[in-house]
């Protein structure tokens, strides 16, 4: 394809390069083609406009650009550690100290005393001292045109490219020749109508000022056009993807909101909907409506009342006539749905049926034939709704809570008890087809939202961003050892109060058995500090039969035991409104994720929740920026992205097969404004744009070439 010639020139015929560097800058920097290398971008610029003296320095500057000669170049042996180098620069103001832990070799080669140079870096005092480590550098050079810029960019360079030339200045070289010699071939690979609708740079002069940028305000748009095509593409593939992997199955469309709906929500609504809940079921409502399977994630923290959603679609399936059925994770989950739902619609003449493992014969029973004959209008239950045995009059709507918790199959295994629908054929004969429910999934488990829209490519994501009012917020505070009397002087207090209590233990993943050990001497020492028959401690944890598991959880619930000790089994969802204190131990071995969704379990009720976070002497830099985070905020999504900063998206998700592609200038933790953008703009493309129009040739042409290159990157879920 001529349109990719220049593009995909190899580098070893671009001037000054040859064989044998081109063979270092594909080891190194990993640059095959012409494209590779306009596509290397710079690691950060440097402003040669603002030039400070060294007698202006402050200690509140990050960073300055200075002018000036170095002199007194020492190599100095370290006590400790490797030596390091030094050198003095000046600018007749006063004198800057140099200094290198690494690399003294190159610099001490290539720095020549009383040479004029550009130096760029972040200076710090000491005393009356200033230094700069590891400062770019950049030789002066009249002569040299390519060089002599006002805002210089740095590479990612390595020292075996310094050492052959290629440093900041020699990729400049490159690049300059580079661009000149194919001003021509830097086509646009977006629509104009898409340039101007998001009043986009073109990409030839966003390439040329990223390389060479002419002032800041255009280098700042030159990366957003080149993030925001970066994003585009790959938002136009999880877009096809998502057209051919799922496409629009068959449902019954929910073309009215009627008695039932209205009646609860006029009549029976126990509190007032917050905002996030009503745009949420007005997202909802629009899916139910067409004659295609809603697949609906409805993601929102602990609390945030995503059961009374999924109750109030229930009931716009009921007023089509329609089934519904939901399922949770574990009998207990499932137990308190039961409970809620059979209280919201009872006073509607709704009846729902219960399903659970190890029933009475008689009960199930009587369930399985009400499902069957369409008395029974709603079924809760655990895994044991999606056995072989139960079958639905007309199953309308399935919604699965904690997704999570379960596989794809077993998600889905709902669906098959839809049934056969009528459809018309465009010669107006009829005929069956099957018809799938509609699906609405639940999760507490918060994932930024630019994440969200990437990994989730076959769901439509709907967002609860709002806690019902008149929740104070959980205190949250750090504690050590030394302070462990008074926290259970604390925890005495709440249950005087009536109270209960969580103290959770971590799972390290190695050792089971520790975890065992460290919750079962933790259990010890809080019987003996909480005696009976005055206090009732319970515990759980991983080794227990789940039976025995769920019966303690049930004593808890009951207020039967004061303090629950547990390993990190706690059930996701559980609602103790009357427990009010969560204490984690070992908090600085938590995850972020983790260590938020344990606070959740507290504050469900109308009294002020604690979280304790008791942590031993030893924390890492990121435990502690965890700890911080969790005593400043309680907002699910900052957690979250902090989280994700904190992991990266590939472990943040669980697994490095994320399916996310390695962008090269966009990043899909900081950019989400621009991912947002051009989401919206590659979805719309996808929808209403035609690939075949003449003013979409080139953007086809290059689209399918990115096809091709991310085909090896595996599926995106
Ligand atoms: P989650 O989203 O974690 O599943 P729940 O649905 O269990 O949350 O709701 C948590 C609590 O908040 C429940 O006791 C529920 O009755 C209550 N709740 C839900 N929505 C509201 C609201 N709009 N106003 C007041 N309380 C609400
Ligand atoms: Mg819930």
């Amino acid at each position: 394809m001529s349109k990719f010639n220049f593009w995909n020139t190899e580098i070893m015929y671009l001037k000054k390069v040859g064989p044998k560097r081109a063979d270092l800058l594909l080891k190194e920097a990993k640059i095959r083609t012409f494209g590779d290398l306009l596509h290397y971008f710079p690691r950060k610029y440097i402003d040669r406009s603002r030039i400070y003296r060294v007698r202006e320095l402050t200690g509140d500057l990050p960073y300055a650009t200075l002018v000036g000669k170095v002199g007194n170049l020492k190599l100095v042996k370290g006590k400790f550690g490797p030596a390091r180098l030094t050198a003095d620069f000046t600018d007749g103001t006063g004198i800057l100290e140099l200094i290198w832990f690494k690399g003294a070799d190159w610099v001490r080669e290539n720095l020549k005393e009383g040479q004029e140079i550009s130096i760029f870096g972040s200076p710090k005092f000491f005393g009356h001292r200033v230094q700069m480590a590891h400062p770019e550098i950049d030789a002066k050079d009249e002569k040299d045109s390519v060089n002599n810029l006002k805002i210089v960019p740095f590479y990612p360079g390595t020292e075996k490219l310094n050492k052959a030339g290629l440093d900041s200045r020699g990729i400049r070289t490159l690049l300059a020749a580079l661009l000149e010699q194919g001003q021509s071939d830097l086509f646009d690979n977006l629509s104009p109508t898409l340039i101007r609708e998001n009043q986009l740079m073109s990409r030839a002069e966003a390439l040329v000022n990223i390389h060479f940028p002419k002032d800041f305000l255009t280098l700042e748009q030159a990366t957003r056009r080149l993030k925001f095509e970066e994003f585009f593409f790959f938002q136009l593939m999880l877009a096809e993807r998502k057209a051919v992997t799922q496409p629009a199955r068959k449902s019954f469309p929910f073309e009215t909101v009627g008695h039932y709906f209205n009646t609860f929500y006029t009549e029976h609504l126990p509190f007032e909907l917050t905002n996030a809940q009503k745009r949420v079921l007005k997202e909802v409502r629009r899916d139910l409506g067409r004659p295609f399977q809603m697949n609906r994630l409805v993601q929102g923290d602990v609390g945030c009342g995503k059961t009374m959603v999924a109750f109030m679609t229930c009931l716009i399936a009921r007023d089509n006539g329609y089934q519904s059925a939901i399922m949770a994770p574990t009998e207990i989950l499932a137990e308190q749905h039961f409970s809620s739902f059979k209280k919201y619609a009872g006073p509607l003449g709704l009846r729902v049926a219960y399903l659970v493992g190890g029933q009475k014969k008689s009960e199930r029973k009587q369930y399985l034939d009400g499902l069957k004959n369409g008395t029974f209008d709603i079924a809760v239950g655990t895994h044991a709704l999606i056995v072989d045995s139960v079958e639905f009059k007309n199953l309308g709507l399935s919604i699965v809570d904690e997704q999570h918790k379960f596989g794809v199959m077993q998600r889905q295994a709902l669906w098959d008890k839809g049934k056969m629908g009528p459809v018309t054929l465009d010669d107006g004969t009829e005929i069956m087809v099957r018809h799938y429910p509609h699906n609405m999934v639940m999760t507490a488990t918060p994932i930024p939202r630019t994440l969200g829209m990437t990994v989730y490519g076959d769901l439509d994501v709907s967002v609860i961003d709002e806690l019902p009012p008149g929740r104070s917020p959980i205190l949250t505070a750090v504690r050590a050892e030394p302070q462990r009397l008074e926290v259970f002087g604390f925890i005495r207090k709440e249950i005087e109060k009536g109270r209960q209590v969580y103290v959770v233990y971590p799972l390290i993943e190695e050792s089971d058995k520790l975890d065992y050990l460290a919750a079962t001497e933790g259990f010890e020492s809080l019987c003996r500090t909480f005696p009976r028959p005055q206090y009732q401690v319970g515990m759980v944890h991983g080794r227990m039969p789940p039976e025995e598991k769920e019966a303690e959880m049930a004593r808890f619930k009951k207020g039967e035991i004061h303090i629950l000790v547990s390993t990190t089994v706690i059930e996701v969802g559980v609602d103790v409104p009357n427990a009010s204190i969560m204490v984690i131990e070992n908090a600085e071995k938590f995850g972020l994720s983790q260590l938020h969704q344990l606070r959740g379990r507290v504050g469900r009720g109308a009294h002020q929740a604690y979280c304790i976070l008791m942590v031993g002497n030893k924390q890492s830099e990121d435990a502690r920026v965890r700890l911080g985070a969790m005593v400043k905020t309680q907002d699910g999504f900052k957690i979250a992205e902090i989280d994700l900063k904190l992991r990266g998206p590939g472990d943040f998700l669980g697994t490095r097969q994320s399916g996310l592609p390695e962008f090269r200038l966009a990043n899909i933790v900081e950019d989400g404004g621009v991912l947002n953008q051009a989401r919206a703009a590659a979805f719309k493309f996808r929808e209403e744009g035609n690939m075949d129009d003449p003013e979409n040739q080139l953007m086809k042409a290059y689209f399918q070439h990115y096809l091709a290159e991310q085909g090896g990157t595996g599926g995106v879920a």
